[in-house]
Formats: C-alpha cells, sequence, structure tokens
C-alpha cells in the first residue's frame, strides 16, 4: 500500500522513521482514524477538530491546516483502492529529537503519517447474534479525552477481554461504567438510551456524536448521564460503538445475557439509521 510521510506518498516498505523519533521512545504523539465509504470521508471535520483537541491537549501546534489534511487523505484514499470501505489512519508524534530526553526538545519538526486499511464488512454473525464483552477497571490514565498513540493500557485490556472469549472490555471507573478499551459505550435503560457525559476519562468518540445526533434528529430518547455499574448489569440493551465497528450490539456481559441475550429492538433502529446515513454518504 502507499502511505504518506512528512510530505512524500509513499510504498509503506519503504517508509521509515528514525529510532530516535519521541512516537518511538516516549509514545509521544497523537492519532486519528478516519472511515471513508466509497471514496468519502465520514466527518472528516470533527476528525481534524479532535485531532487539534489533542495536539493541543499534548502542547503541540498542528503541523497542518485543515485544507491540508484534506488534500493528503483524498490523495491517499484515491491511490490505495478507494473506492472500498477503507479507513484512514493518521499519527502526529512531536519528531525527531537530537537526544534522549523527557522534556520537549526545542526546534523539533512533528513526524506526520498516514496510512489506510480496509474496513472489514461488519460479519453477519455479529448483527445476528451480538458479542461478548467483560467489564474491567479501568487502568488508564487521567486525560482519556486525548487520542493519545500511549495505547499500552488500552492494549492489555483488549487482549484480556479477547483471552476470555470477548470482544471488548468496558472500563470501570468508581462504580462507573466509562467505555470500551476502543469504543464508547450506551446502554438502553427503561427505553432512553444513554451513554456517559463527555470528560476526560473518555474518548469524545466521533461515531458517539453521530449516535446521539441521530436520535435526536428522530425523536428517540436520549441522554447523557453517567451509567452505575448496577445500571450497566441491568440495562436492557448494551452497546459499543467506533468508526470501524460502527454500532456493535453487547450480548453477553460477564458471562450473563444481556436483555433476552440478543440484539435488541433500539439497536435494530438506530443500526438502520447509521447504515442509511453512509448510503446518503457514498451517494453524495
Ligand atoms: N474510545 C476509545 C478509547 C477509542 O480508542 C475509540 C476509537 N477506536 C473510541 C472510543 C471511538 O471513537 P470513534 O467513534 O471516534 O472511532
Amino acid at each position: 500500500s502507499i502511505v504518506y510521510l512528512n510530505g512524500e506518498f509513499l510504498p509503506a516498505e519503504q517508509a521509515h522513521v528514525p529510532v530516535l523519533d519521541r512516537g518511538f521512545l516516549f509514545g509521544d504523539g497523537v492519532y486519528e482514524v478516519v472511515p471513508a465509504y466509497g471514496g468519502r470521508l465520514l466527518r472528516l471535520e470533527q476528525h481534524l477538530a479532535r485531532l487539534e483537541q489533542s495536539l493541543a491537549g499534548i502542547r503541540m501546534s498542528p503541523p497542518l491546516e485543515r485544507e491540508a489534511w484534506a488534500r493528503i487523505l483524498e490523495e491517499l484514499i484515491r491511490r490505495n483502492d478507494g473506492d472500498t470501505d477503507i479507513s484512514v489512519y493518521l499519527q502526529v508524534t512531536r519528531g525527531v529529537a537530537p537526544k534522549r530526553d523527557h522534556a520537549f526538545p526545542a526546534e523539533v519538526r512533528p513526524t506526520v503519517f498516514a496510512m489506510t486499511s480496509p474496513i472489514p464488512p461488519v460479519p453477519a454473525r455479529v448483527l445476528e447474534e451480538g458479542v461478548a464483552a467483560i467489564t474491567l477497571d479501568d487502568i488508564r490514565w487521567s486525560y482519556c479525552n486525548i487520542k493519545a498513540i500511549t495505547l499500552l493500557p488500552n492494549v492489555l485490556l483488549r487482549q484480556q477481554a479477547v483471552d476470555s472469549g470477548a470482544a471488548e472490555a468496558i472500563l470501570i471507573r468508581d462504580g462507573h461504567a466509562i467505555e470500551g478499551s476502543a469504543s464508547n459505550l450506551f446502554v438502553v435503560l427503561e427505553g432512553v438510551i444513554v451513554t456517559p457525559p463527555l470528560g476526560p476519562q473518555l474518548l469524545p468518540g466521533i461515531t458517539r456524536d453521530l449516535v446521539l445526533e441521530l436520535c435526536a434528529r428522530h425523536g428517540l430518547p436520549h441522554r447523557e448521564a453517567a451509567i452505575t455499574e448496577a445500571e450497566l448489569r441491568g440495562a436492557r440493551e448494551i452497546w459499543v460503538t467506533s468508526s470501524t465497528k460502527e454500532v456493535v450490539p453487547v450480548t453477553r456481559l460477564d458471562g450473563q445475557p444481556v436483555g433476552d441475550g440478543s440484539p435488541g429492538p433500539v439497536w435494530r433502529n438506530v443500526i438502520g439509521l447509521y447504515q442509511d446515513h453512509k448510503a446518503a454518504l457514498r451517494e453524495g
């Protein structure tokens, strides 16, 4: 595949980053993942706005204007079989420092990287049966609203879920369900769609935002409110959302069925609205 690195488009095998890059040594960088359907980027403006927020969160200024990002991502899609469903991963690190030192180097140029990956279609089985999730203590840091490349806790949490035969870990902090290891969380409580409010403990998901917007537009009762662990365990429906996996129904939690153990009617309604939104984007 063709990737973008610091102003150049080149084959992935030929793209190299020096070992003194702060991303490699410190995980000192941020990233985004933007899905594209039929060559059209979904919610690009919102992704770029969140990227700017993440950069500000680690005290970096944006290396590129939004217009320049748009041109790079569109070119990358064009060069990578862009009519299929693909996601664009983009990463900015603080750059290559003269030596390894925790404090920011002076006058360093950021490393800017982007690549594409196919988005596999959601397996029919997931749509029919949902997935399993487990709850785990949220061991992450205090700035989960920053989309930092420092994902070791998320990696360990997701692997623990996979090891126990589950697709996702739902993270619990101070008695509340927060989000997944790589997804946001929704539950249905007494007919109302509920997701935790934004704050430093979770990522402001672009899919979360879109789902809330679709709920508002179509008059589905919804609210942003803290979800206690007991509410999570008693919920009729649980979903996790992300740009590449969309809205996934969780039908088993810690080995117990969620609701009647199959994807619920509210999810069915919302996934339909989500698919319609994607189809409209594809058709321009
Ligand atoms: N929370 C976390 C921790 C994530 O890593 C992600 C993205 N994979 C999400 C939520 C979902 O965000 P988005 O809808 O923007 O993909």
